[in-house]
């Protein structure tokens, strides 16, 4: 295995196992300053033991260099992989088998921690056949939320970092648009329309009553323009708490029925959302589903198992969920709307 290989592997499995952030950090910070190193200076650095000298490099991240160069595979990725062989959840096997996509996922360009073509090529490694770029909209300042101007950038980016992979993969073109109090959604209209997905999120007002926020989600996902329902009630549990937010559920997900909109079934560990009695209501409902990982680093592709186990013990099936089509599908489905 090559050291920089050896790197991103513990920060992808550190990412897996909520492990905080600054941990992850030094082995994605290392794996990008040897990414840049020649083989020679490497390989005498890791000799005479002066990679620490390199700023980004501490004693761990040289330790896996250091055995990586040996042949040897280094014993802190060991210990991770071997951690890694148990499964993150009890069930959901059978629908995370049927996945081959993921509708919602951040990079560097708003509040996730890895580039573009980084998540691009984790989300392929993982075995999927196409993911969907979601970066956040103007409004969510906090996240970095993409000007017009710098997702018209971006969608340049993306067609980069797809014919830079190739065959057999590709990356779709979205974003995660605020629903604005009124129901609006924070993006120009023509962009909205070039791009392959939306996923529309209320990230802003949670608590308005409940007649309002019925309104706001039936007004988003009444859209054409919309094609995903992302985290619908807001919820936040684990760390930072936030209760749901209130709304009239069996009409907002009647909409999502009618205007064949999926609902999506967030995998983030703190969201969880919906939670299990509405996500029963939304299958009653007749709604389409989007098992979405609503990844801010690579590891997090892989929390999609959460979302998987979630909807199998309510028992939705696998054709109803919107990630478990081909591209071809998703993109009939979503511009067709
Ligand atoms: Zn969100
Ligand atoms: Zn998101």
């Amino acid at each position: 295995m090559e050291p920089v290989e050896a790197l991103e592997r513990v920060a992808f499995l550190l990412e897996r196992s909520q492990a905080p952030t600054y941990r992850v950090k030094a082995f994605r910070t290392a794996a990008a300053v040897i990414r840049d190193l020649p083989d020679e200076e490497l390989r005498r650095r890791a000799a005479d033991g002066s990679l620490t000298t390199l700023k980004g490099i501490g004693p761990s991240t040289a330790g896996v260099v250091t055995e990586a160069l040996t042949g040897r595979a280094p014993g802190y990725l060991a210990k991770l992989e071997e951690a890694a062989g148990a499964p993150l959840v009890q069930g959901g096997l059978a629908l995370r088998e049927a996945l081959r996509g993921d509708c919602h996922l951040h990079s560097d360009w708003s509040d996730g921690g890895s580039g573009i073509e980084e998540m691009a090529r984790a989300a392929r490694a993982i075995g999927h056949e196409w993911a969907v770029l979601t970066d956040h909209s103007p409004r969510l300042t906090i996240a970095r939320g993409l000007s017009p101007d710098r997702l018209r950038r971006q969608l340049d980016v993306v067609a980069e970092v797809n014919a830079e992979l190739g065959d057999g993969f590709r990356l779709l073109t979205g974003i995660e648009c605020d629903i604005l109090a009124d129901g609006a959604l924070d993006q120009e209209e023509e962009l909205l329309e070039r791009l392959d997905v939306v996923v529309a999120s209320v990230h802003s007002k949670l608590r308005m009553d409940a007649p309002a926020m019925t309104r706001r989600l039936v007004a988003a996902v009444a859209s054409p323009l919309v094609d995903v329902l992302g985290h619908c009630t807001g919820r936040l549990y684990g760390g930072r708490t936030r209760p749901e937010s209130e709304f009239d559920a069996d009409m907002v997900f009647a909409a999502c029925a009618r205007f064949g909109t999926a609902v999506e079934i967030n995998s983030r560990p703190e969201r969880l959302d919906p939670p299990r009695r509405l996500l029963r209501r939304a299958l009653d409902a007749g709604a389409l589903f989007a098992i979405d990982s609503d990844a801010h680093a690579p590891g997090q592709l892989d929390w999609q198992i959460y979302g998987c186990a979630r909807a199998e013990e309510c028992g939705v099936p696998a054709d109803r969920v919107v990630t478990t089509w081909p591209a071809d599908r998703l993109l009939d489905w979503a511009g067709s709307k």
